[in-house]
This record gives structure tokens, C-alpha cells and sequence, in this order.
């Protein structure tokens, strides 16, 4: 096994999931498992320090989620007042750098809606468990997969292969950040937040 030079946003995908597994990573750990230089890994991880997944530690980073998903079980969401189911919750940064926990992608939405100075808003791919922003993801509304937070429901997918596959699997509708934005504020004008809604009778 020779050493594989990987594109930048491979790396930045791996250490992603390193962080986020560990808590914490050694720069110099990363430029010796990764094959680059220290100077690469500082470059590579620029965007992860922007989108607020990672914040500097002596020599390294460290996972800024850990800190959440330890106060996540008590934590109400910031939006419904639900308790927060640590699979499913996501963060809302705001610009002064205070965090919020919603309970879901639909309150995590709701709350980029009704405050305005949001920085990022990091979501949980539904699947895989990966932190992501919200902004590159994808999300799957009006699955039969019913995770019994907010309706409509909003599974955040990092994929567009992946939400796509769900779908096959469980029905519903694969959105953009965007579309699922609009999508669910038109019928957040037109429902309330927990109305109940059957499947039966879609079909074409
Ligand atoms: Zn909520
Ligand atoms: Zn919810």
C-alpha cells in the first residue's frame, strides 16, 4: 500500500470524521496519516474552522459538537421547546457566536427564518451521522419514516445519492437547502407545526 494523495476535500471529509469521532486531533497526526505537510493540513482545515465544526487547540483542533452532544439530552430546542433527541438535533451558530440547539431540521429552519443574524446552521446527516452544513446538504420531506419530532419533517442528507437512495426506500421528496427552505415555509403557512399526516391516497 503505497501513500495516496487524496483531493483536498477527501481530506477535509476524513478529517471531519476524525474530529468529530475523537474530540480532538494533532496536526502533525494528520499530516503523518494523511501524507502532507502540516502547512497543507492548516490550509485544509481553514473551512472546517470557518463553518464552526472545529475550533484550534494547542497543536490541533477539536470537535466543537462534542461540547453539544454532552448537554444535548437535557437541552430543550430552542425553537419548539421539545427535548432534543441528540440523532436528530442541530445547531444553529449565530453571527456573535452563541450556539442554539433546535430538535430537529425543521426547527433548525424555522429558527434561521425567525432570527436573522445566523452564521451556520450544522445539521446531522440522518443516516451516516456526519455534521455538516446545512447549506450543502440535502433533505428528504414527507418520508413515510416517521422519526416523531416536527412535521413536515426534514432528514438533512450530506448526499444527493444518498437522500435519493432513502427515498426509494421510505418515499418523500428530495430538496435542496433552498427548495427545503421555501418548501417548508409555504406550509408552515398553511399547517400547524405538529399536524398528523398519513401517506394514504398519494399515490399517482
Ligand atoms: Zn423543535
Ligand atoms: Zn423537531
Amino acid at each position: 500500500m503505497g501513500a495516496i494523495t487524496l483531493l483536498p476535500e477527501e481530506r477535509q471529509r476524513r478529517i471531519r470524521e476524525w474530529v468529530l469521532d475523537q474530540g480532538d486531533v494533532k496536526i502533525s497526526d494528520l499530516s503523518a496519516k494523511l501524507h502532507v505537510s502540516e502547512m497543507t493540513i492548516h490550509r485544509d482545515l481553514k473551512p472546517l474552522l470557518a463553518e464552526g465544526i472545529v475550533k484550534k487547540t494547542y497543536g490541533g483542533v477539536m470537535s466543537t459538537v462534542k461540547e453539544v452532544q454532552h448537554s444535548a439530552a437535557p437541552h430543550q430546542c430552542v425553537y419548539c421547546q421539545r427535548q432534543c433527541n441528540p440523532r436528530l438535533a442541530c445547531r444553529i451558530i449565530r453571527l456573535n457566536g452563541n450556539v442554539e440547539i433546535a430538535c430537529c431540521g425543521h426547527c433548525g429552519f424555522l429558527q434561521l427564518q425567525r432570527v436573522k443574524d445566523v452564521d451556520q446552521l450544522l445539521v446531522q446527516d440522518f443516516l451516516l451521522n456526519t455534521t455538516f452544513s446545512a447549506k450543502h446538504g440535502w433533505f428528504v420531506m414527507e418520508s413515510s419514516f416517521n422519526v416523531h419530532c416536527c412535521q413536515p419533517q426534514l432528514l438533512p442528507f450530506e448526499q444527493q445519492e444518498v437522500a435519493e437512495k432513502f427515498v426509494k426506500g421510505f418515499g418523500g421528496l428530495v430538496l435542496s437547502y433552498k427548495e427545503a427552505l421555501d418548501v417548508l415555509i409555504e406550509k408552515m403557512n398553511h399547517a400547524t407545526c405538529f399536524s398528523k399526516r398519513t401517506t394514504d391516497g398519494e399515490g399517482e
